[in-house]
């Protein structure tokens, strides 16, 4: 069932989360690990993530250096249709721009359609680590808004390689927005304006990137609306978990703390102590989100579940 049946057909704010692939060389049962202690909650949907190849350099005997493409959490299809085969729950793969030629993105959408997997979420996908900007593929796109519109021409019976009658496909797809602005963008307008070309291009719904402070939450729907973006606005909640997340999330995710967050993790002396705050925090964000009657609160998990667990016991 599509994401967006689901959160039409919902009576109250529903529960999702997200999961990374495991390590190459992790067996499924990880995933299964970590997913089954969330399973109680009634999960609509589960996320899985993408993660790009990265390049190292060996040296060869002859002490050159190789420059090596790896790819360390290999599998999002796969795991998919794993994931829905064991929990009967729709698993959303993240697909992303970089990295892909067209022709190498629909043989992906052709894949997850034979598997009977009719939603998406479409990203462009970060630099990868030896790049300082955003490259695309040659054969590729650029923008996000492009792979939305690649998939809404295949829903349509337009593919790519055009010389074949082919059937269309049915995807739902959802696209990501920035509470605190993508970190690339002129200003939180462009950024908008720009969300509101993935949304006419065809997503039917918005996934945002994690934020702590709920009113930047409430003003970016507000804001959205004001411009005309319709569609659901899913919320996304990660609860601050160890030490090197203070540092970590706002650095990587370009999202700051609100001064209550901060002070109190300023008082804390471990691991542990961090984890309480998260906790109470993700309580407490969530509680608010769904007294404002959210379509869905979607948790990022980073692969344990714990955490999570605990702050949807007080929410769902
Ligand atoms: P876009 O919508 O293409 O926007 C990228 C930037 O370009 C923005 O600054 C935007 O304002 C600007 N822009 C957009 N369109 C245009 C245009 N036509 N002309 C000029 N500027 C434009 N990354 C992964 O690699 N794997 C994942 O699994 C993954 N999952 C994610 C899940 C969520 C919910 C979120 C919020 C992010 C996720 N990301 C993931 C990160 C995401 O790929 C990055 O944030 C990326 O930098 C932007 O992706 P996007 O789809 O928002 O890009």
């Amino acid at each position: 069932m599509k994401v967006i049946e689901h959160i039409n057909q919902a009576k109250d704010t529903l529960f999702s989360f997200e999961i990374l692939p495991p390590l190459k060389g992790a067996t499924i049962q990880s995933i299964y690990d970590g997913i089954d202690p969330l399973m109680e909650f009634k999960p609509r949907f589960i996320n899985v993530t993408y993660h790009r190849e990265e390049f190292i350099y060996k040296e060869r005997e002859n002490g050159l250096l190789e420059k090596i493409a790896i790819r360390k959490r290999p599998g999002t299809v796969g795991i998919c249709a794993a994931i829905m085969n064991k929990f009967q729950v729709d698993a959303v793969p993240h697909l992303i721009c970089g990295g892909f030629s067209k022709e190498e993105t629909e043989n992906a959408l052709i894949d997850l359609h034979f598997l009977g997997i009719d939603n998406v979420l479409a990203l462009r996908g970060d630099s990868i680590k030896t790049e300082s900007t955003f490259k695309p593929h040659p054969e590729g796109h650029r923008y996000a808004v492009e792979l939305i519109q690649q998939i809404a021409e295949m829903n349509d019976g337009r593919y790519f390689v055009d010389d074949v009658q082919l059937a269309p496909t049915n995807f739902c797809m959802g696209a990501a927005g920035y509470p605190e602005k993508h970190f690339e963008a002129m200003n939180l307008s462009t950024d908008l304006q720009y969300l509101k070309a993935k949304v006419d291009a065809g997503a039917e719904y918005v996934v945002t990137q994690m934020f702590f402070d709920n009113q930047k939450y409430f003003d970016f729907v507000d804001a959205c609306r004001a411009i005309g973006i319709t569609v659901p606005i899913i919320p996304g909640l990660k609860p601050i978990k160890t030490m090197n997340h203070i540092a970590f999330l706002p650095k990587v995710f370009h999202i700051d703390f609100p001064e209550a967050l901060s002070s109190e993790l300023l008082k804390c002396k471990s691991s542990a102590d961090v984890n309480q705050v998260g906790i109470e925090w993700g309580i407490q964000q969530s509680k608010e989100l769904k007294a404002a009657k959210v379509p869905c609160i979607h948790y990022y998990t980073m692969s344990t579940s714990d955490t999570v667990k605990k702050i949807a016991s007080q929410i769902f």
